[in-house]
């Protein structure tokens, strides 16, 4: 980054995109309050030959063009208006992608072609790679340096639709590069027109030097981590990977509660490797459960009554080589709100696309291309609590646009490996790829 770079500025000039072929605007006619379930799942609200009026960041008006250019306040205003002809290309809420871990410094090749030869993720771990392999390199470097690295992954992603990013921290694991990664996630975000919605994850894995004694490590989490990222506000969340190799459900609902005094919200990975029961993670409201490769149906029938969000993360495993996705079906069969989220990381998904998500969503998990969208915009906001204003296009959220050059929405998860989105407007800042 350099220092010539200014934050982002939050005025704009009125803007409009018109002459729009679809316009995904994922406004639910059940009006149903919540996430997204069962058979709303695959409402789009789609409007032909649509326009977007967007003023100061919000949106103000939405409909088709025609009526759009009838507007009274836009007649008489139009010169001051930046008019984006979308000339029948698709439009569809900017993208929330809920789970990202953003802040590392280099990519894992030695595990890449490990497991290629073979070796399982608890061998790779067990070898020495693994997410503590990506420790040293966050624990040397600077917040600038992070930072550097999170700002070209954030502007990567809005070339690929997404304005709305969950970051977590998570490859320090001590209480100082923990509370660095955040920093940097904040400077990051500072320069960055989207919106970012920070999470620390510092219980990712027990380091090595707490191998164990994982208690000791918790109480690091707890007693340091935690109430520094509330009290610095660096956090908006508190994220426990729960699975075999990482943390216990005893030591989950131990970090929970302490962030939940603290007045943070929690999120965890859970059933990537191995079933935990759910249930007693309830109690703590979680925002978004995330994985779930590995669940049983009493969880399904608890989590189908709650506003948790069942976050799926198909890249991981595709690049893990694996034949069994999340059983997305099962979920939304009966009715828990699901979400799709990259995963970015340099372990397990090296990907900050979402349309690939999307793709692997359709094809592996035979979500349709309609569920798979709203799973990627409205879902994923509500997975981050933030569906007041990100998620759908309707008037009073933030103008969150991505512009496709397709004509058909349904040619975002097809096109797998290629990227369409030519345009994204965040929070009204217009970024182009054209
Ligand atoms: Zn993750």
């Amino acid at each position: 980054m350099t220092s010539a770079r200014k934050p982002a500025q939050k005025i704009q000039a009125p803007l409009l995109l018109a002459n729009i072929g679809q316009l995904l605007t994922l406004r639910c006619a059940s009006g149903k309050p919540g996430p997204r379930r069962g058979t709303d799942l695959q409402e789009l609200g789609i409007v032909k030959d649509g326009a977007v009026l967007c003023v100061g960041g919000k949106i103000v008006s939405v409909g088709t063009t025609r009526d759009a250019l009838r507007d009274p306040w836009l007649k008489k205003n139009r010169r001051k208006v930046t008019e984006i002809d979308c000339a029948g290309k698709v439009v569809i809420p900017g993208f929330v992608d809920s789970h990202t871990h953003p802040v590392f410094i280099g990519p894992r090749l030695v595990d890449f072609e490990k497991r290629i030869e073979g070796a399982s993720y608890e061998e790779i771990a067990a070898a020495g790679g693994g997410i503590r392999s990506s420790l040293e390199g966050i624990r040397k470097a600077s917040r600038t340096a992070l930072a550097a690295k999170i700002a070209t992954v954030l502007s990567e992603m809005a070339a690929h639709g997404t304005t709305t990013v969950e970051a977590k921290s998570g490859y320090g694991l001590t209480a100082d590069s923990e509370l660095k990664s955040l920093e940097a996630i904040r400077v990051a975000a500072s320069y960055w027109p989207g919106t970012v919605v920070a999470t620390l994850l510092g219980a990712h894995v027990v380091p090595t030097e707490f191998q164990g004694c994982s208690q000791k490590y918790v109480e690091i989490v707890c007693k340091v981590m935690i109430p520094q990222a509330a009290t610095r506000k660096l956090a908006q969340f508190v994220d426990v990977f729960c699975d075999q190799g990482a943390f216990t459900a005893k030591e989950t609902e131990q970090i929970f509660e302490v962030a939940k005094n603290r007045g943070l919200s929690v999120r965890a990975h859970v059933g990537q490797l191995s079933e935990t029961a759910l249930a007693p993670f309830l109690r703590f409201a979680p925002a978004s459960l995330d994985h779930m490769d590995h669940v049983n149906q009493d969880d399904i029938s608890q989590l189908a009554k709650q506003n948790t969000v069942a976050t799926l993360v198909p890249g991981a495993n595709y690049f893990l080589g694996l034949k069994q996705y999340p059983n997305a079906r099962r979920f939304i069969d009966a009715g828990v709100p699901v979400a799709l989220a990259t995963d970015y990381n340099p372990g397990t998904s090296p990907t900050l696309s979402m349309p690939m998500a999307m793709s692997l969503a359709c094809t592996q998990m035979k979500m349709s291309p309609a569920e798979a969208v709203a799973a990627s915009t409205i879902n994923g906001a509500w997975a981050l609590r933030v569906a007041n204003r990100k998620g759908s296009i309707e008037p009073g959220k933030d103008a969150d646009l991505a512009i496709f050059s397709v004509d058909d929405y349904r040619e975002i998860p097809y096109w797998f490996g290629a990227n369409h989105c030519v345009a994204t407007v965040l929070n009204g800042t217009v970024a182009s790829r054209e």
